[in-house]
């Protein structure tokens, strides 16, 4: 990565026609970085109407990322906050995803180290022409995170869940996603639940108990948020006082924020990103690499580029394509880094004759690991990747060996020999 840490923005709505473009090479020079491609993911994304304190809230976020073995990682009285850009004013910035150049490796208790990525989301969802970018970039940053946080301002009973209920995607996924988490900000009545995650999550076990007198569409709503999520849990956030929410001098600095607001933000995000609390992106029960990631992406964007919002049914399709996807690249990667080891970049001449076997060898192994991948889509249709995996292989195989055989030469060219007739030539 080289330079400084940022924002990179890696998928964009077209202000005039609406089409979606995800910034495929900016996106992979995050997730193929070496350190962090073949770590399991974990993504958390927060999403929510624009001008909620998404982006502020995942500053702080950042902030502890880069100081949590420091006490006082909360930041000085007078340090502005920087990281994603957010602002005060009532215009959105541009519609899309962006992600934090930096891939935070963590390692949880177990010894397991999972690399974490941090997602901010921007939307006018209250905008009519516009609604469809936002559900779509709501849609996208659901399908793509495994730990999602959605911000809302107020806790009126529908309200919650609006933005939620678009996402319609009965019947197919088992548990598509892990874990959710209702952020409510500028909560007002702390004397009846109190701040935090007990009072929040008693109000959320209230607010999604199904009532026979609700209206039906809300209860579908709540049956199925449950169905869809692994773990569900909620946050009450006090107000963070006037001048955070109102005045435009300010940048972030913690001597203008309320100190329940602070003390809040001190409980609240050390829980978030605690290292056993990471939940991992599984898709099909599989756990999700940084450079299988980049596959899910790619299918997804692809849906969401046609005039509708996609059915059910496409999204499943794009999924199990890109699960495939994903098992290709790792198989690959593997064939790759095996056989780097062997006859890569400066190593040495290898005899034709082991460097073919040791290639048979590595093909077996990287064929084996795509089947021992759990799929989805079905044999035939895991047959096509598989099919495709073994052309590409045989034409990586071509690549290393013509690599090799230049050595070869190179080698045959420096002894004095073939110098002589060389230069008699
Ligand atoms: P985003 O569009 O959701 O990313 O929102 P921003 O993070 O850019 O913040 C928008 C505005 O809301 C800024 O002026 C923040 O100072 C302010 N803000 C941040 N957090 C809160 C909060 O908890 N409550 C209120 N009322 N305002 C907030
Ligand atoms: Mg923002």
């Amino acid at each position: 990565m080289g330079s400084e840490p940022g924002p990179v923005q890696i998928v964009t709505v077209c202000k005039e026609d609406h089409s979606f473009a995800l910034d495929t090479e900016a996106l992979a020079r995050v997730l193929l970085a070496p350190e962090v491609r073949d770590k399991h993911v974990v993504v958390l994304s927060v999403a929510g109407a624009f001008r909620k304190g998404k982006s502020f809230l995942l500053d702080f976020m950042i902030r502890y990322m880069y100081r949590k073995s420091d006490e006082n990682w909360l930041g000085d009285d007078n340090e502005p906050l920087t990281g994603f850009s957010w602002r005060g004013g009532s215009e959105p910035e541009t519609t899309g995803i962006q992600i934090w150049s930096e891939v935070f490796l963590v390692q949880k208790s177990d010894g397991t180290e999972v690399a974490v990525v941090l997602m901010d989301t921007q939307g006018a969802f209250d905008d009519q022409s516009t609604v469809k970018d936002c559900a779509t970039i709501f849609a996208l940053s659901t399908m793509t995170s495994s730990i999602q946080i959605i911000l809302v301002m107020s806790p009126s009973s529908s309200q919650l869940f609006t933005e939620y209920g678009r996402l319609a995607m009965d019947e197919i996924f088992l548990k598509p996603f892990q874990s959710l988490m209702f952020l409510i900000r500028d909560w007002s009545f702390p004397y009846e639940y109190t701040y935090g995650f007990k009072g929040g999550n008693e109000f959320l076990d209230k607010r999604l108990q199904v009532k026979e007198a609700q209206h039906e569409e809300l209860q579908t709503v709540r049956e199925h948020i449950h169905s869809c999520f692994t773990s569900i849990s909620c946050f009450l956030l006090p107000h963070p006082g006037l001048k955070v929410a109102t005045s435009p001098a300010f940048e972030g600095q913690l001597r203008d924020v309320a100190p329940e607001f602070k003390e809040q933000l001190q409980s609240l995000i050390p829980k978030l990103l605690h290292p056993d609390r990471l939940a991992e992106k599984e898709i099909n029960g599989n756990k999700v690499t940084c450079m299988g990631l980049l596959e899910f992406f790619k299918a997804y964007i692809k849906i969401y580029q046609g005039e509708d919002l996609p059915q059910p049914k496409t999204m499943l399709m794009a999924t199990a394509e890109a699960n495939n996807l994903a098992a290709v690249a790792a198989a690959k990667d593997q064939y790759y880094k095996n056989m780097e080891k062997v006859c890569g970049g400066d190593l040495p001449y290898v005899a034709p004759d082991s460097l073919e076997e040791k290639h048979h060898f590595y093909f077996r192994e990287a064929l084996h690991t795509f089947s021992s991948t759990k799929k989805m889509g079905g044999q035939e249709f895991c047959e096509r990747y598989q099919a495709q995996l073994e052309k590409e292989l045989e034409e990586m195989w071509q690549s290393f060996s013509k690599h090799n055989e230049s050595k070869n030469l190179f080698s045959a060219f420096r002894t004095p020999a073939v110098l002589f007739v060389l230069v008699c030539l």
